[in-house]
């Protein structure tokens, strides 16, 4: 179910995935791209209307904008009002009654009612062992009785045989009777369709549940007619009061717009799918899980863990480790960071993901070049493990050879050991006053970032790495 769809909105989650901020415009073309998506998958318009500006409203406030990875929160975003419009959570059958529970269901010929009925009387036999009895008041084709006979005595529920010449409703009084000397804990009730909604059909199903007052009163609808699923659900809960839903034949629907509309526009939560002709083919509704399955989840998921893995945590760890105990922060150090830093996509990139900081990241950005980066890491590669671990014995012989291993000018290395010396006091401050303290120096002087933040220069622990 929903190929179409999912293949759409997986291909707009990648997409959403490589941006590290949302403007308004590209949330409003990527909600034009959500709204065809629904519309193709046949979802019904007042829904996707409804759906449209739920995520836009969300998309555009804080939650996406201010994000770590705002592709990934919008996707969230698309998800949890997927989650929203199919009902939240997956509502069981509610057989909280004085037994014999009533179980009826209600539909149009062919939706899938009398194998909905095995279905469900399979579940109740094996999973709650409950002592169940099936009758059928499809009095119109003697098929159809047969039909139930059969899947009954398969499934190992007992079966109420119906007079095809008798009055409905007097069976369905009858069968309930027999469930109740019986001692049935569950009574299915299995009724005729017509092949359209017509006013003969619904007064004898309204007659039969007046006669033996259902617990669940449940409409089956193959998800297969799409739109019209919706239409005939809101005629039958018109004239019934309606408990739920099963939603049949999804196993051979690529579209899913009723399974997306049904909810929404009928307030009845579905409550079961139907995945197949064989009796164990019924799966329990549950709309968190269908909307993963929409969205390809598991991309989800993997744009957490691709932030995850670009850091390096046994190094981050490390340095912080190191930092802790007091031990300096030297030039191999550095080093570390900002490959961490060209690792992650570069500081402006880095910058974006920071929550707060999209303002700050574009002044900051403009002064940092990444190709200084590499230049930078080239200096340190020219040095001795000794110079890195202790910069101060870099005099002006060591500054010349090191220029010269580097490609590089005398100046560029004074340079670099500058910013060197300005991290060094960046991490003292870190490690007295922490983040916050940190970034309020950073910020604080409005406009260009005070001295201490070293162009194309590494980060702190916790900043870069965790
Ligand atoms: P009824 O007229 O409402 O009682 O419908 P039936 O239970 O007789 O089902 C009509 C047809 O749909 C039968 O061929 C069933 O095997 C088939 N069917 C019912 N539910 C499902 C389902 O979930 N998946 C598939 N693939 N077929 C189903
Ligand atoms: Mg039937």
């Amino acid at each position: 179910m929903f190929v179409t769809l999912s293949n759409r909105l997986d291909a707009m989650s990648k997409r959403l995935r490589g941006k590290g901020r949302l403007t308004e415009d590209n949330i409003q073309e990527t909600l034009r791209e959500v709204r065809m998506a629904l519309l193709e998958a046949d979802v019904a318009l007042p829904v996707v209307k409804d759906f449209i500006a739920q995520v836009r409203e969300r998309a555009l406030g804080a939650e996406v904008m201010k994000s770590l990875t705002p592709g990934q929160a919008f996707v969230k975003i698309v998800h949890d009002e997927l989650v929203q419009i199919m009902g939240e959570r997956n509502d069981g059958l509610d057989l909280n009654a004085r037994p014999p529970a009533v179980v009826m269901v209600a539909g149009l010929q062919g939706s899938g009612k009398t194998t909905s009925i095995a279905k469900l009387g399979r579940l109740l036999r094996e999973r709650d062992k409950k002592k169940v009895l099936a009758v059928s008041l499809d009095v119109y084709r003697p098929a159809a009785i047969d039909q139930l006979e059969r899947l009954a005595s398969e499934v190992g529920m007992d079966f109420y045989p119906t007079d095809p010449t008798g009055d409905v409703v007097a069976t369905a009084r009858a069968a309930a009777d027999q469930a109740r000397t019986g001692y049935y804990d569950v009574l299915l009730v299995d009724t005729a369709g017509r092949l359209h909604v017509d006013e003969a059909m619904m007064s004898e199903v309204r007659g039969v549940h007046e006669a033996i007052t259902p617990v669940e009163t449940l409409f089956v609808v193959d998800s297969m007619t799409g739109q019209d699923a919706v239409n005939t659900a809101q005629a039958f809960d018109q004239a019934l009061p309606l408990t739920g839903l099963i939603l049949t034949k999804a196993d051979g629907d690529a579209r899913g717009g009723a399974a997306l509309s049904i909810r929404q526009i009928t307030g009845k939560p579905i409550k079961f799918m139907g995945v197949g002709e064989k009796t164990d083919a019924l799966e329990a509704f549950h709309p968190d899980r269908i909307a993963s399955r929409i969205l390809g989840m598991g991309d989800v998921l993997s744009l957490v863990e691709e932030v995850e893995r670009s850091v390096d945590h046994s190094q981050a760890e490390r340095m912080a480790g190191k930092l802790k105990k007091g031990k300096g922060f030297d030039l191999a150090d550095m080093r570390e960071q900002m490959q961490q830093v060209a690792r992650m996509g570069g500081m402006g990139s880095l910058m974006d993901k920071l929550p707060g900081m999209g303002q700050m990241s574009e002044q900051v950005s403009q002064k940092m070049d990444d190709s200084q980066v590499s230049r930078q890491i080239a200096i340190i590669n020219a040095m001795t493990p000794g110079e890195r671990h202790r910069p101060e014995v870099i005099n002006g012989s060591r500054k010349r050879r090191i220029a010269a291993g580097s490609g590089l000018q005398v100046q560029d290395v004074n340079r670099l050991l500058k910013q060197h010396k300005q991290m060094q006091k960046m991490m003292k401050q870190f490690k007295k006053g922490g983040m916050q303290k940190m970034m309020r120096q950073l910020g604080g002087g409005g406009g260009a970032p005070p001295g201490g933040m070293p162009p194309g220069g590494g980060l702190p622990p916790g900043l870069g790495g965790r």
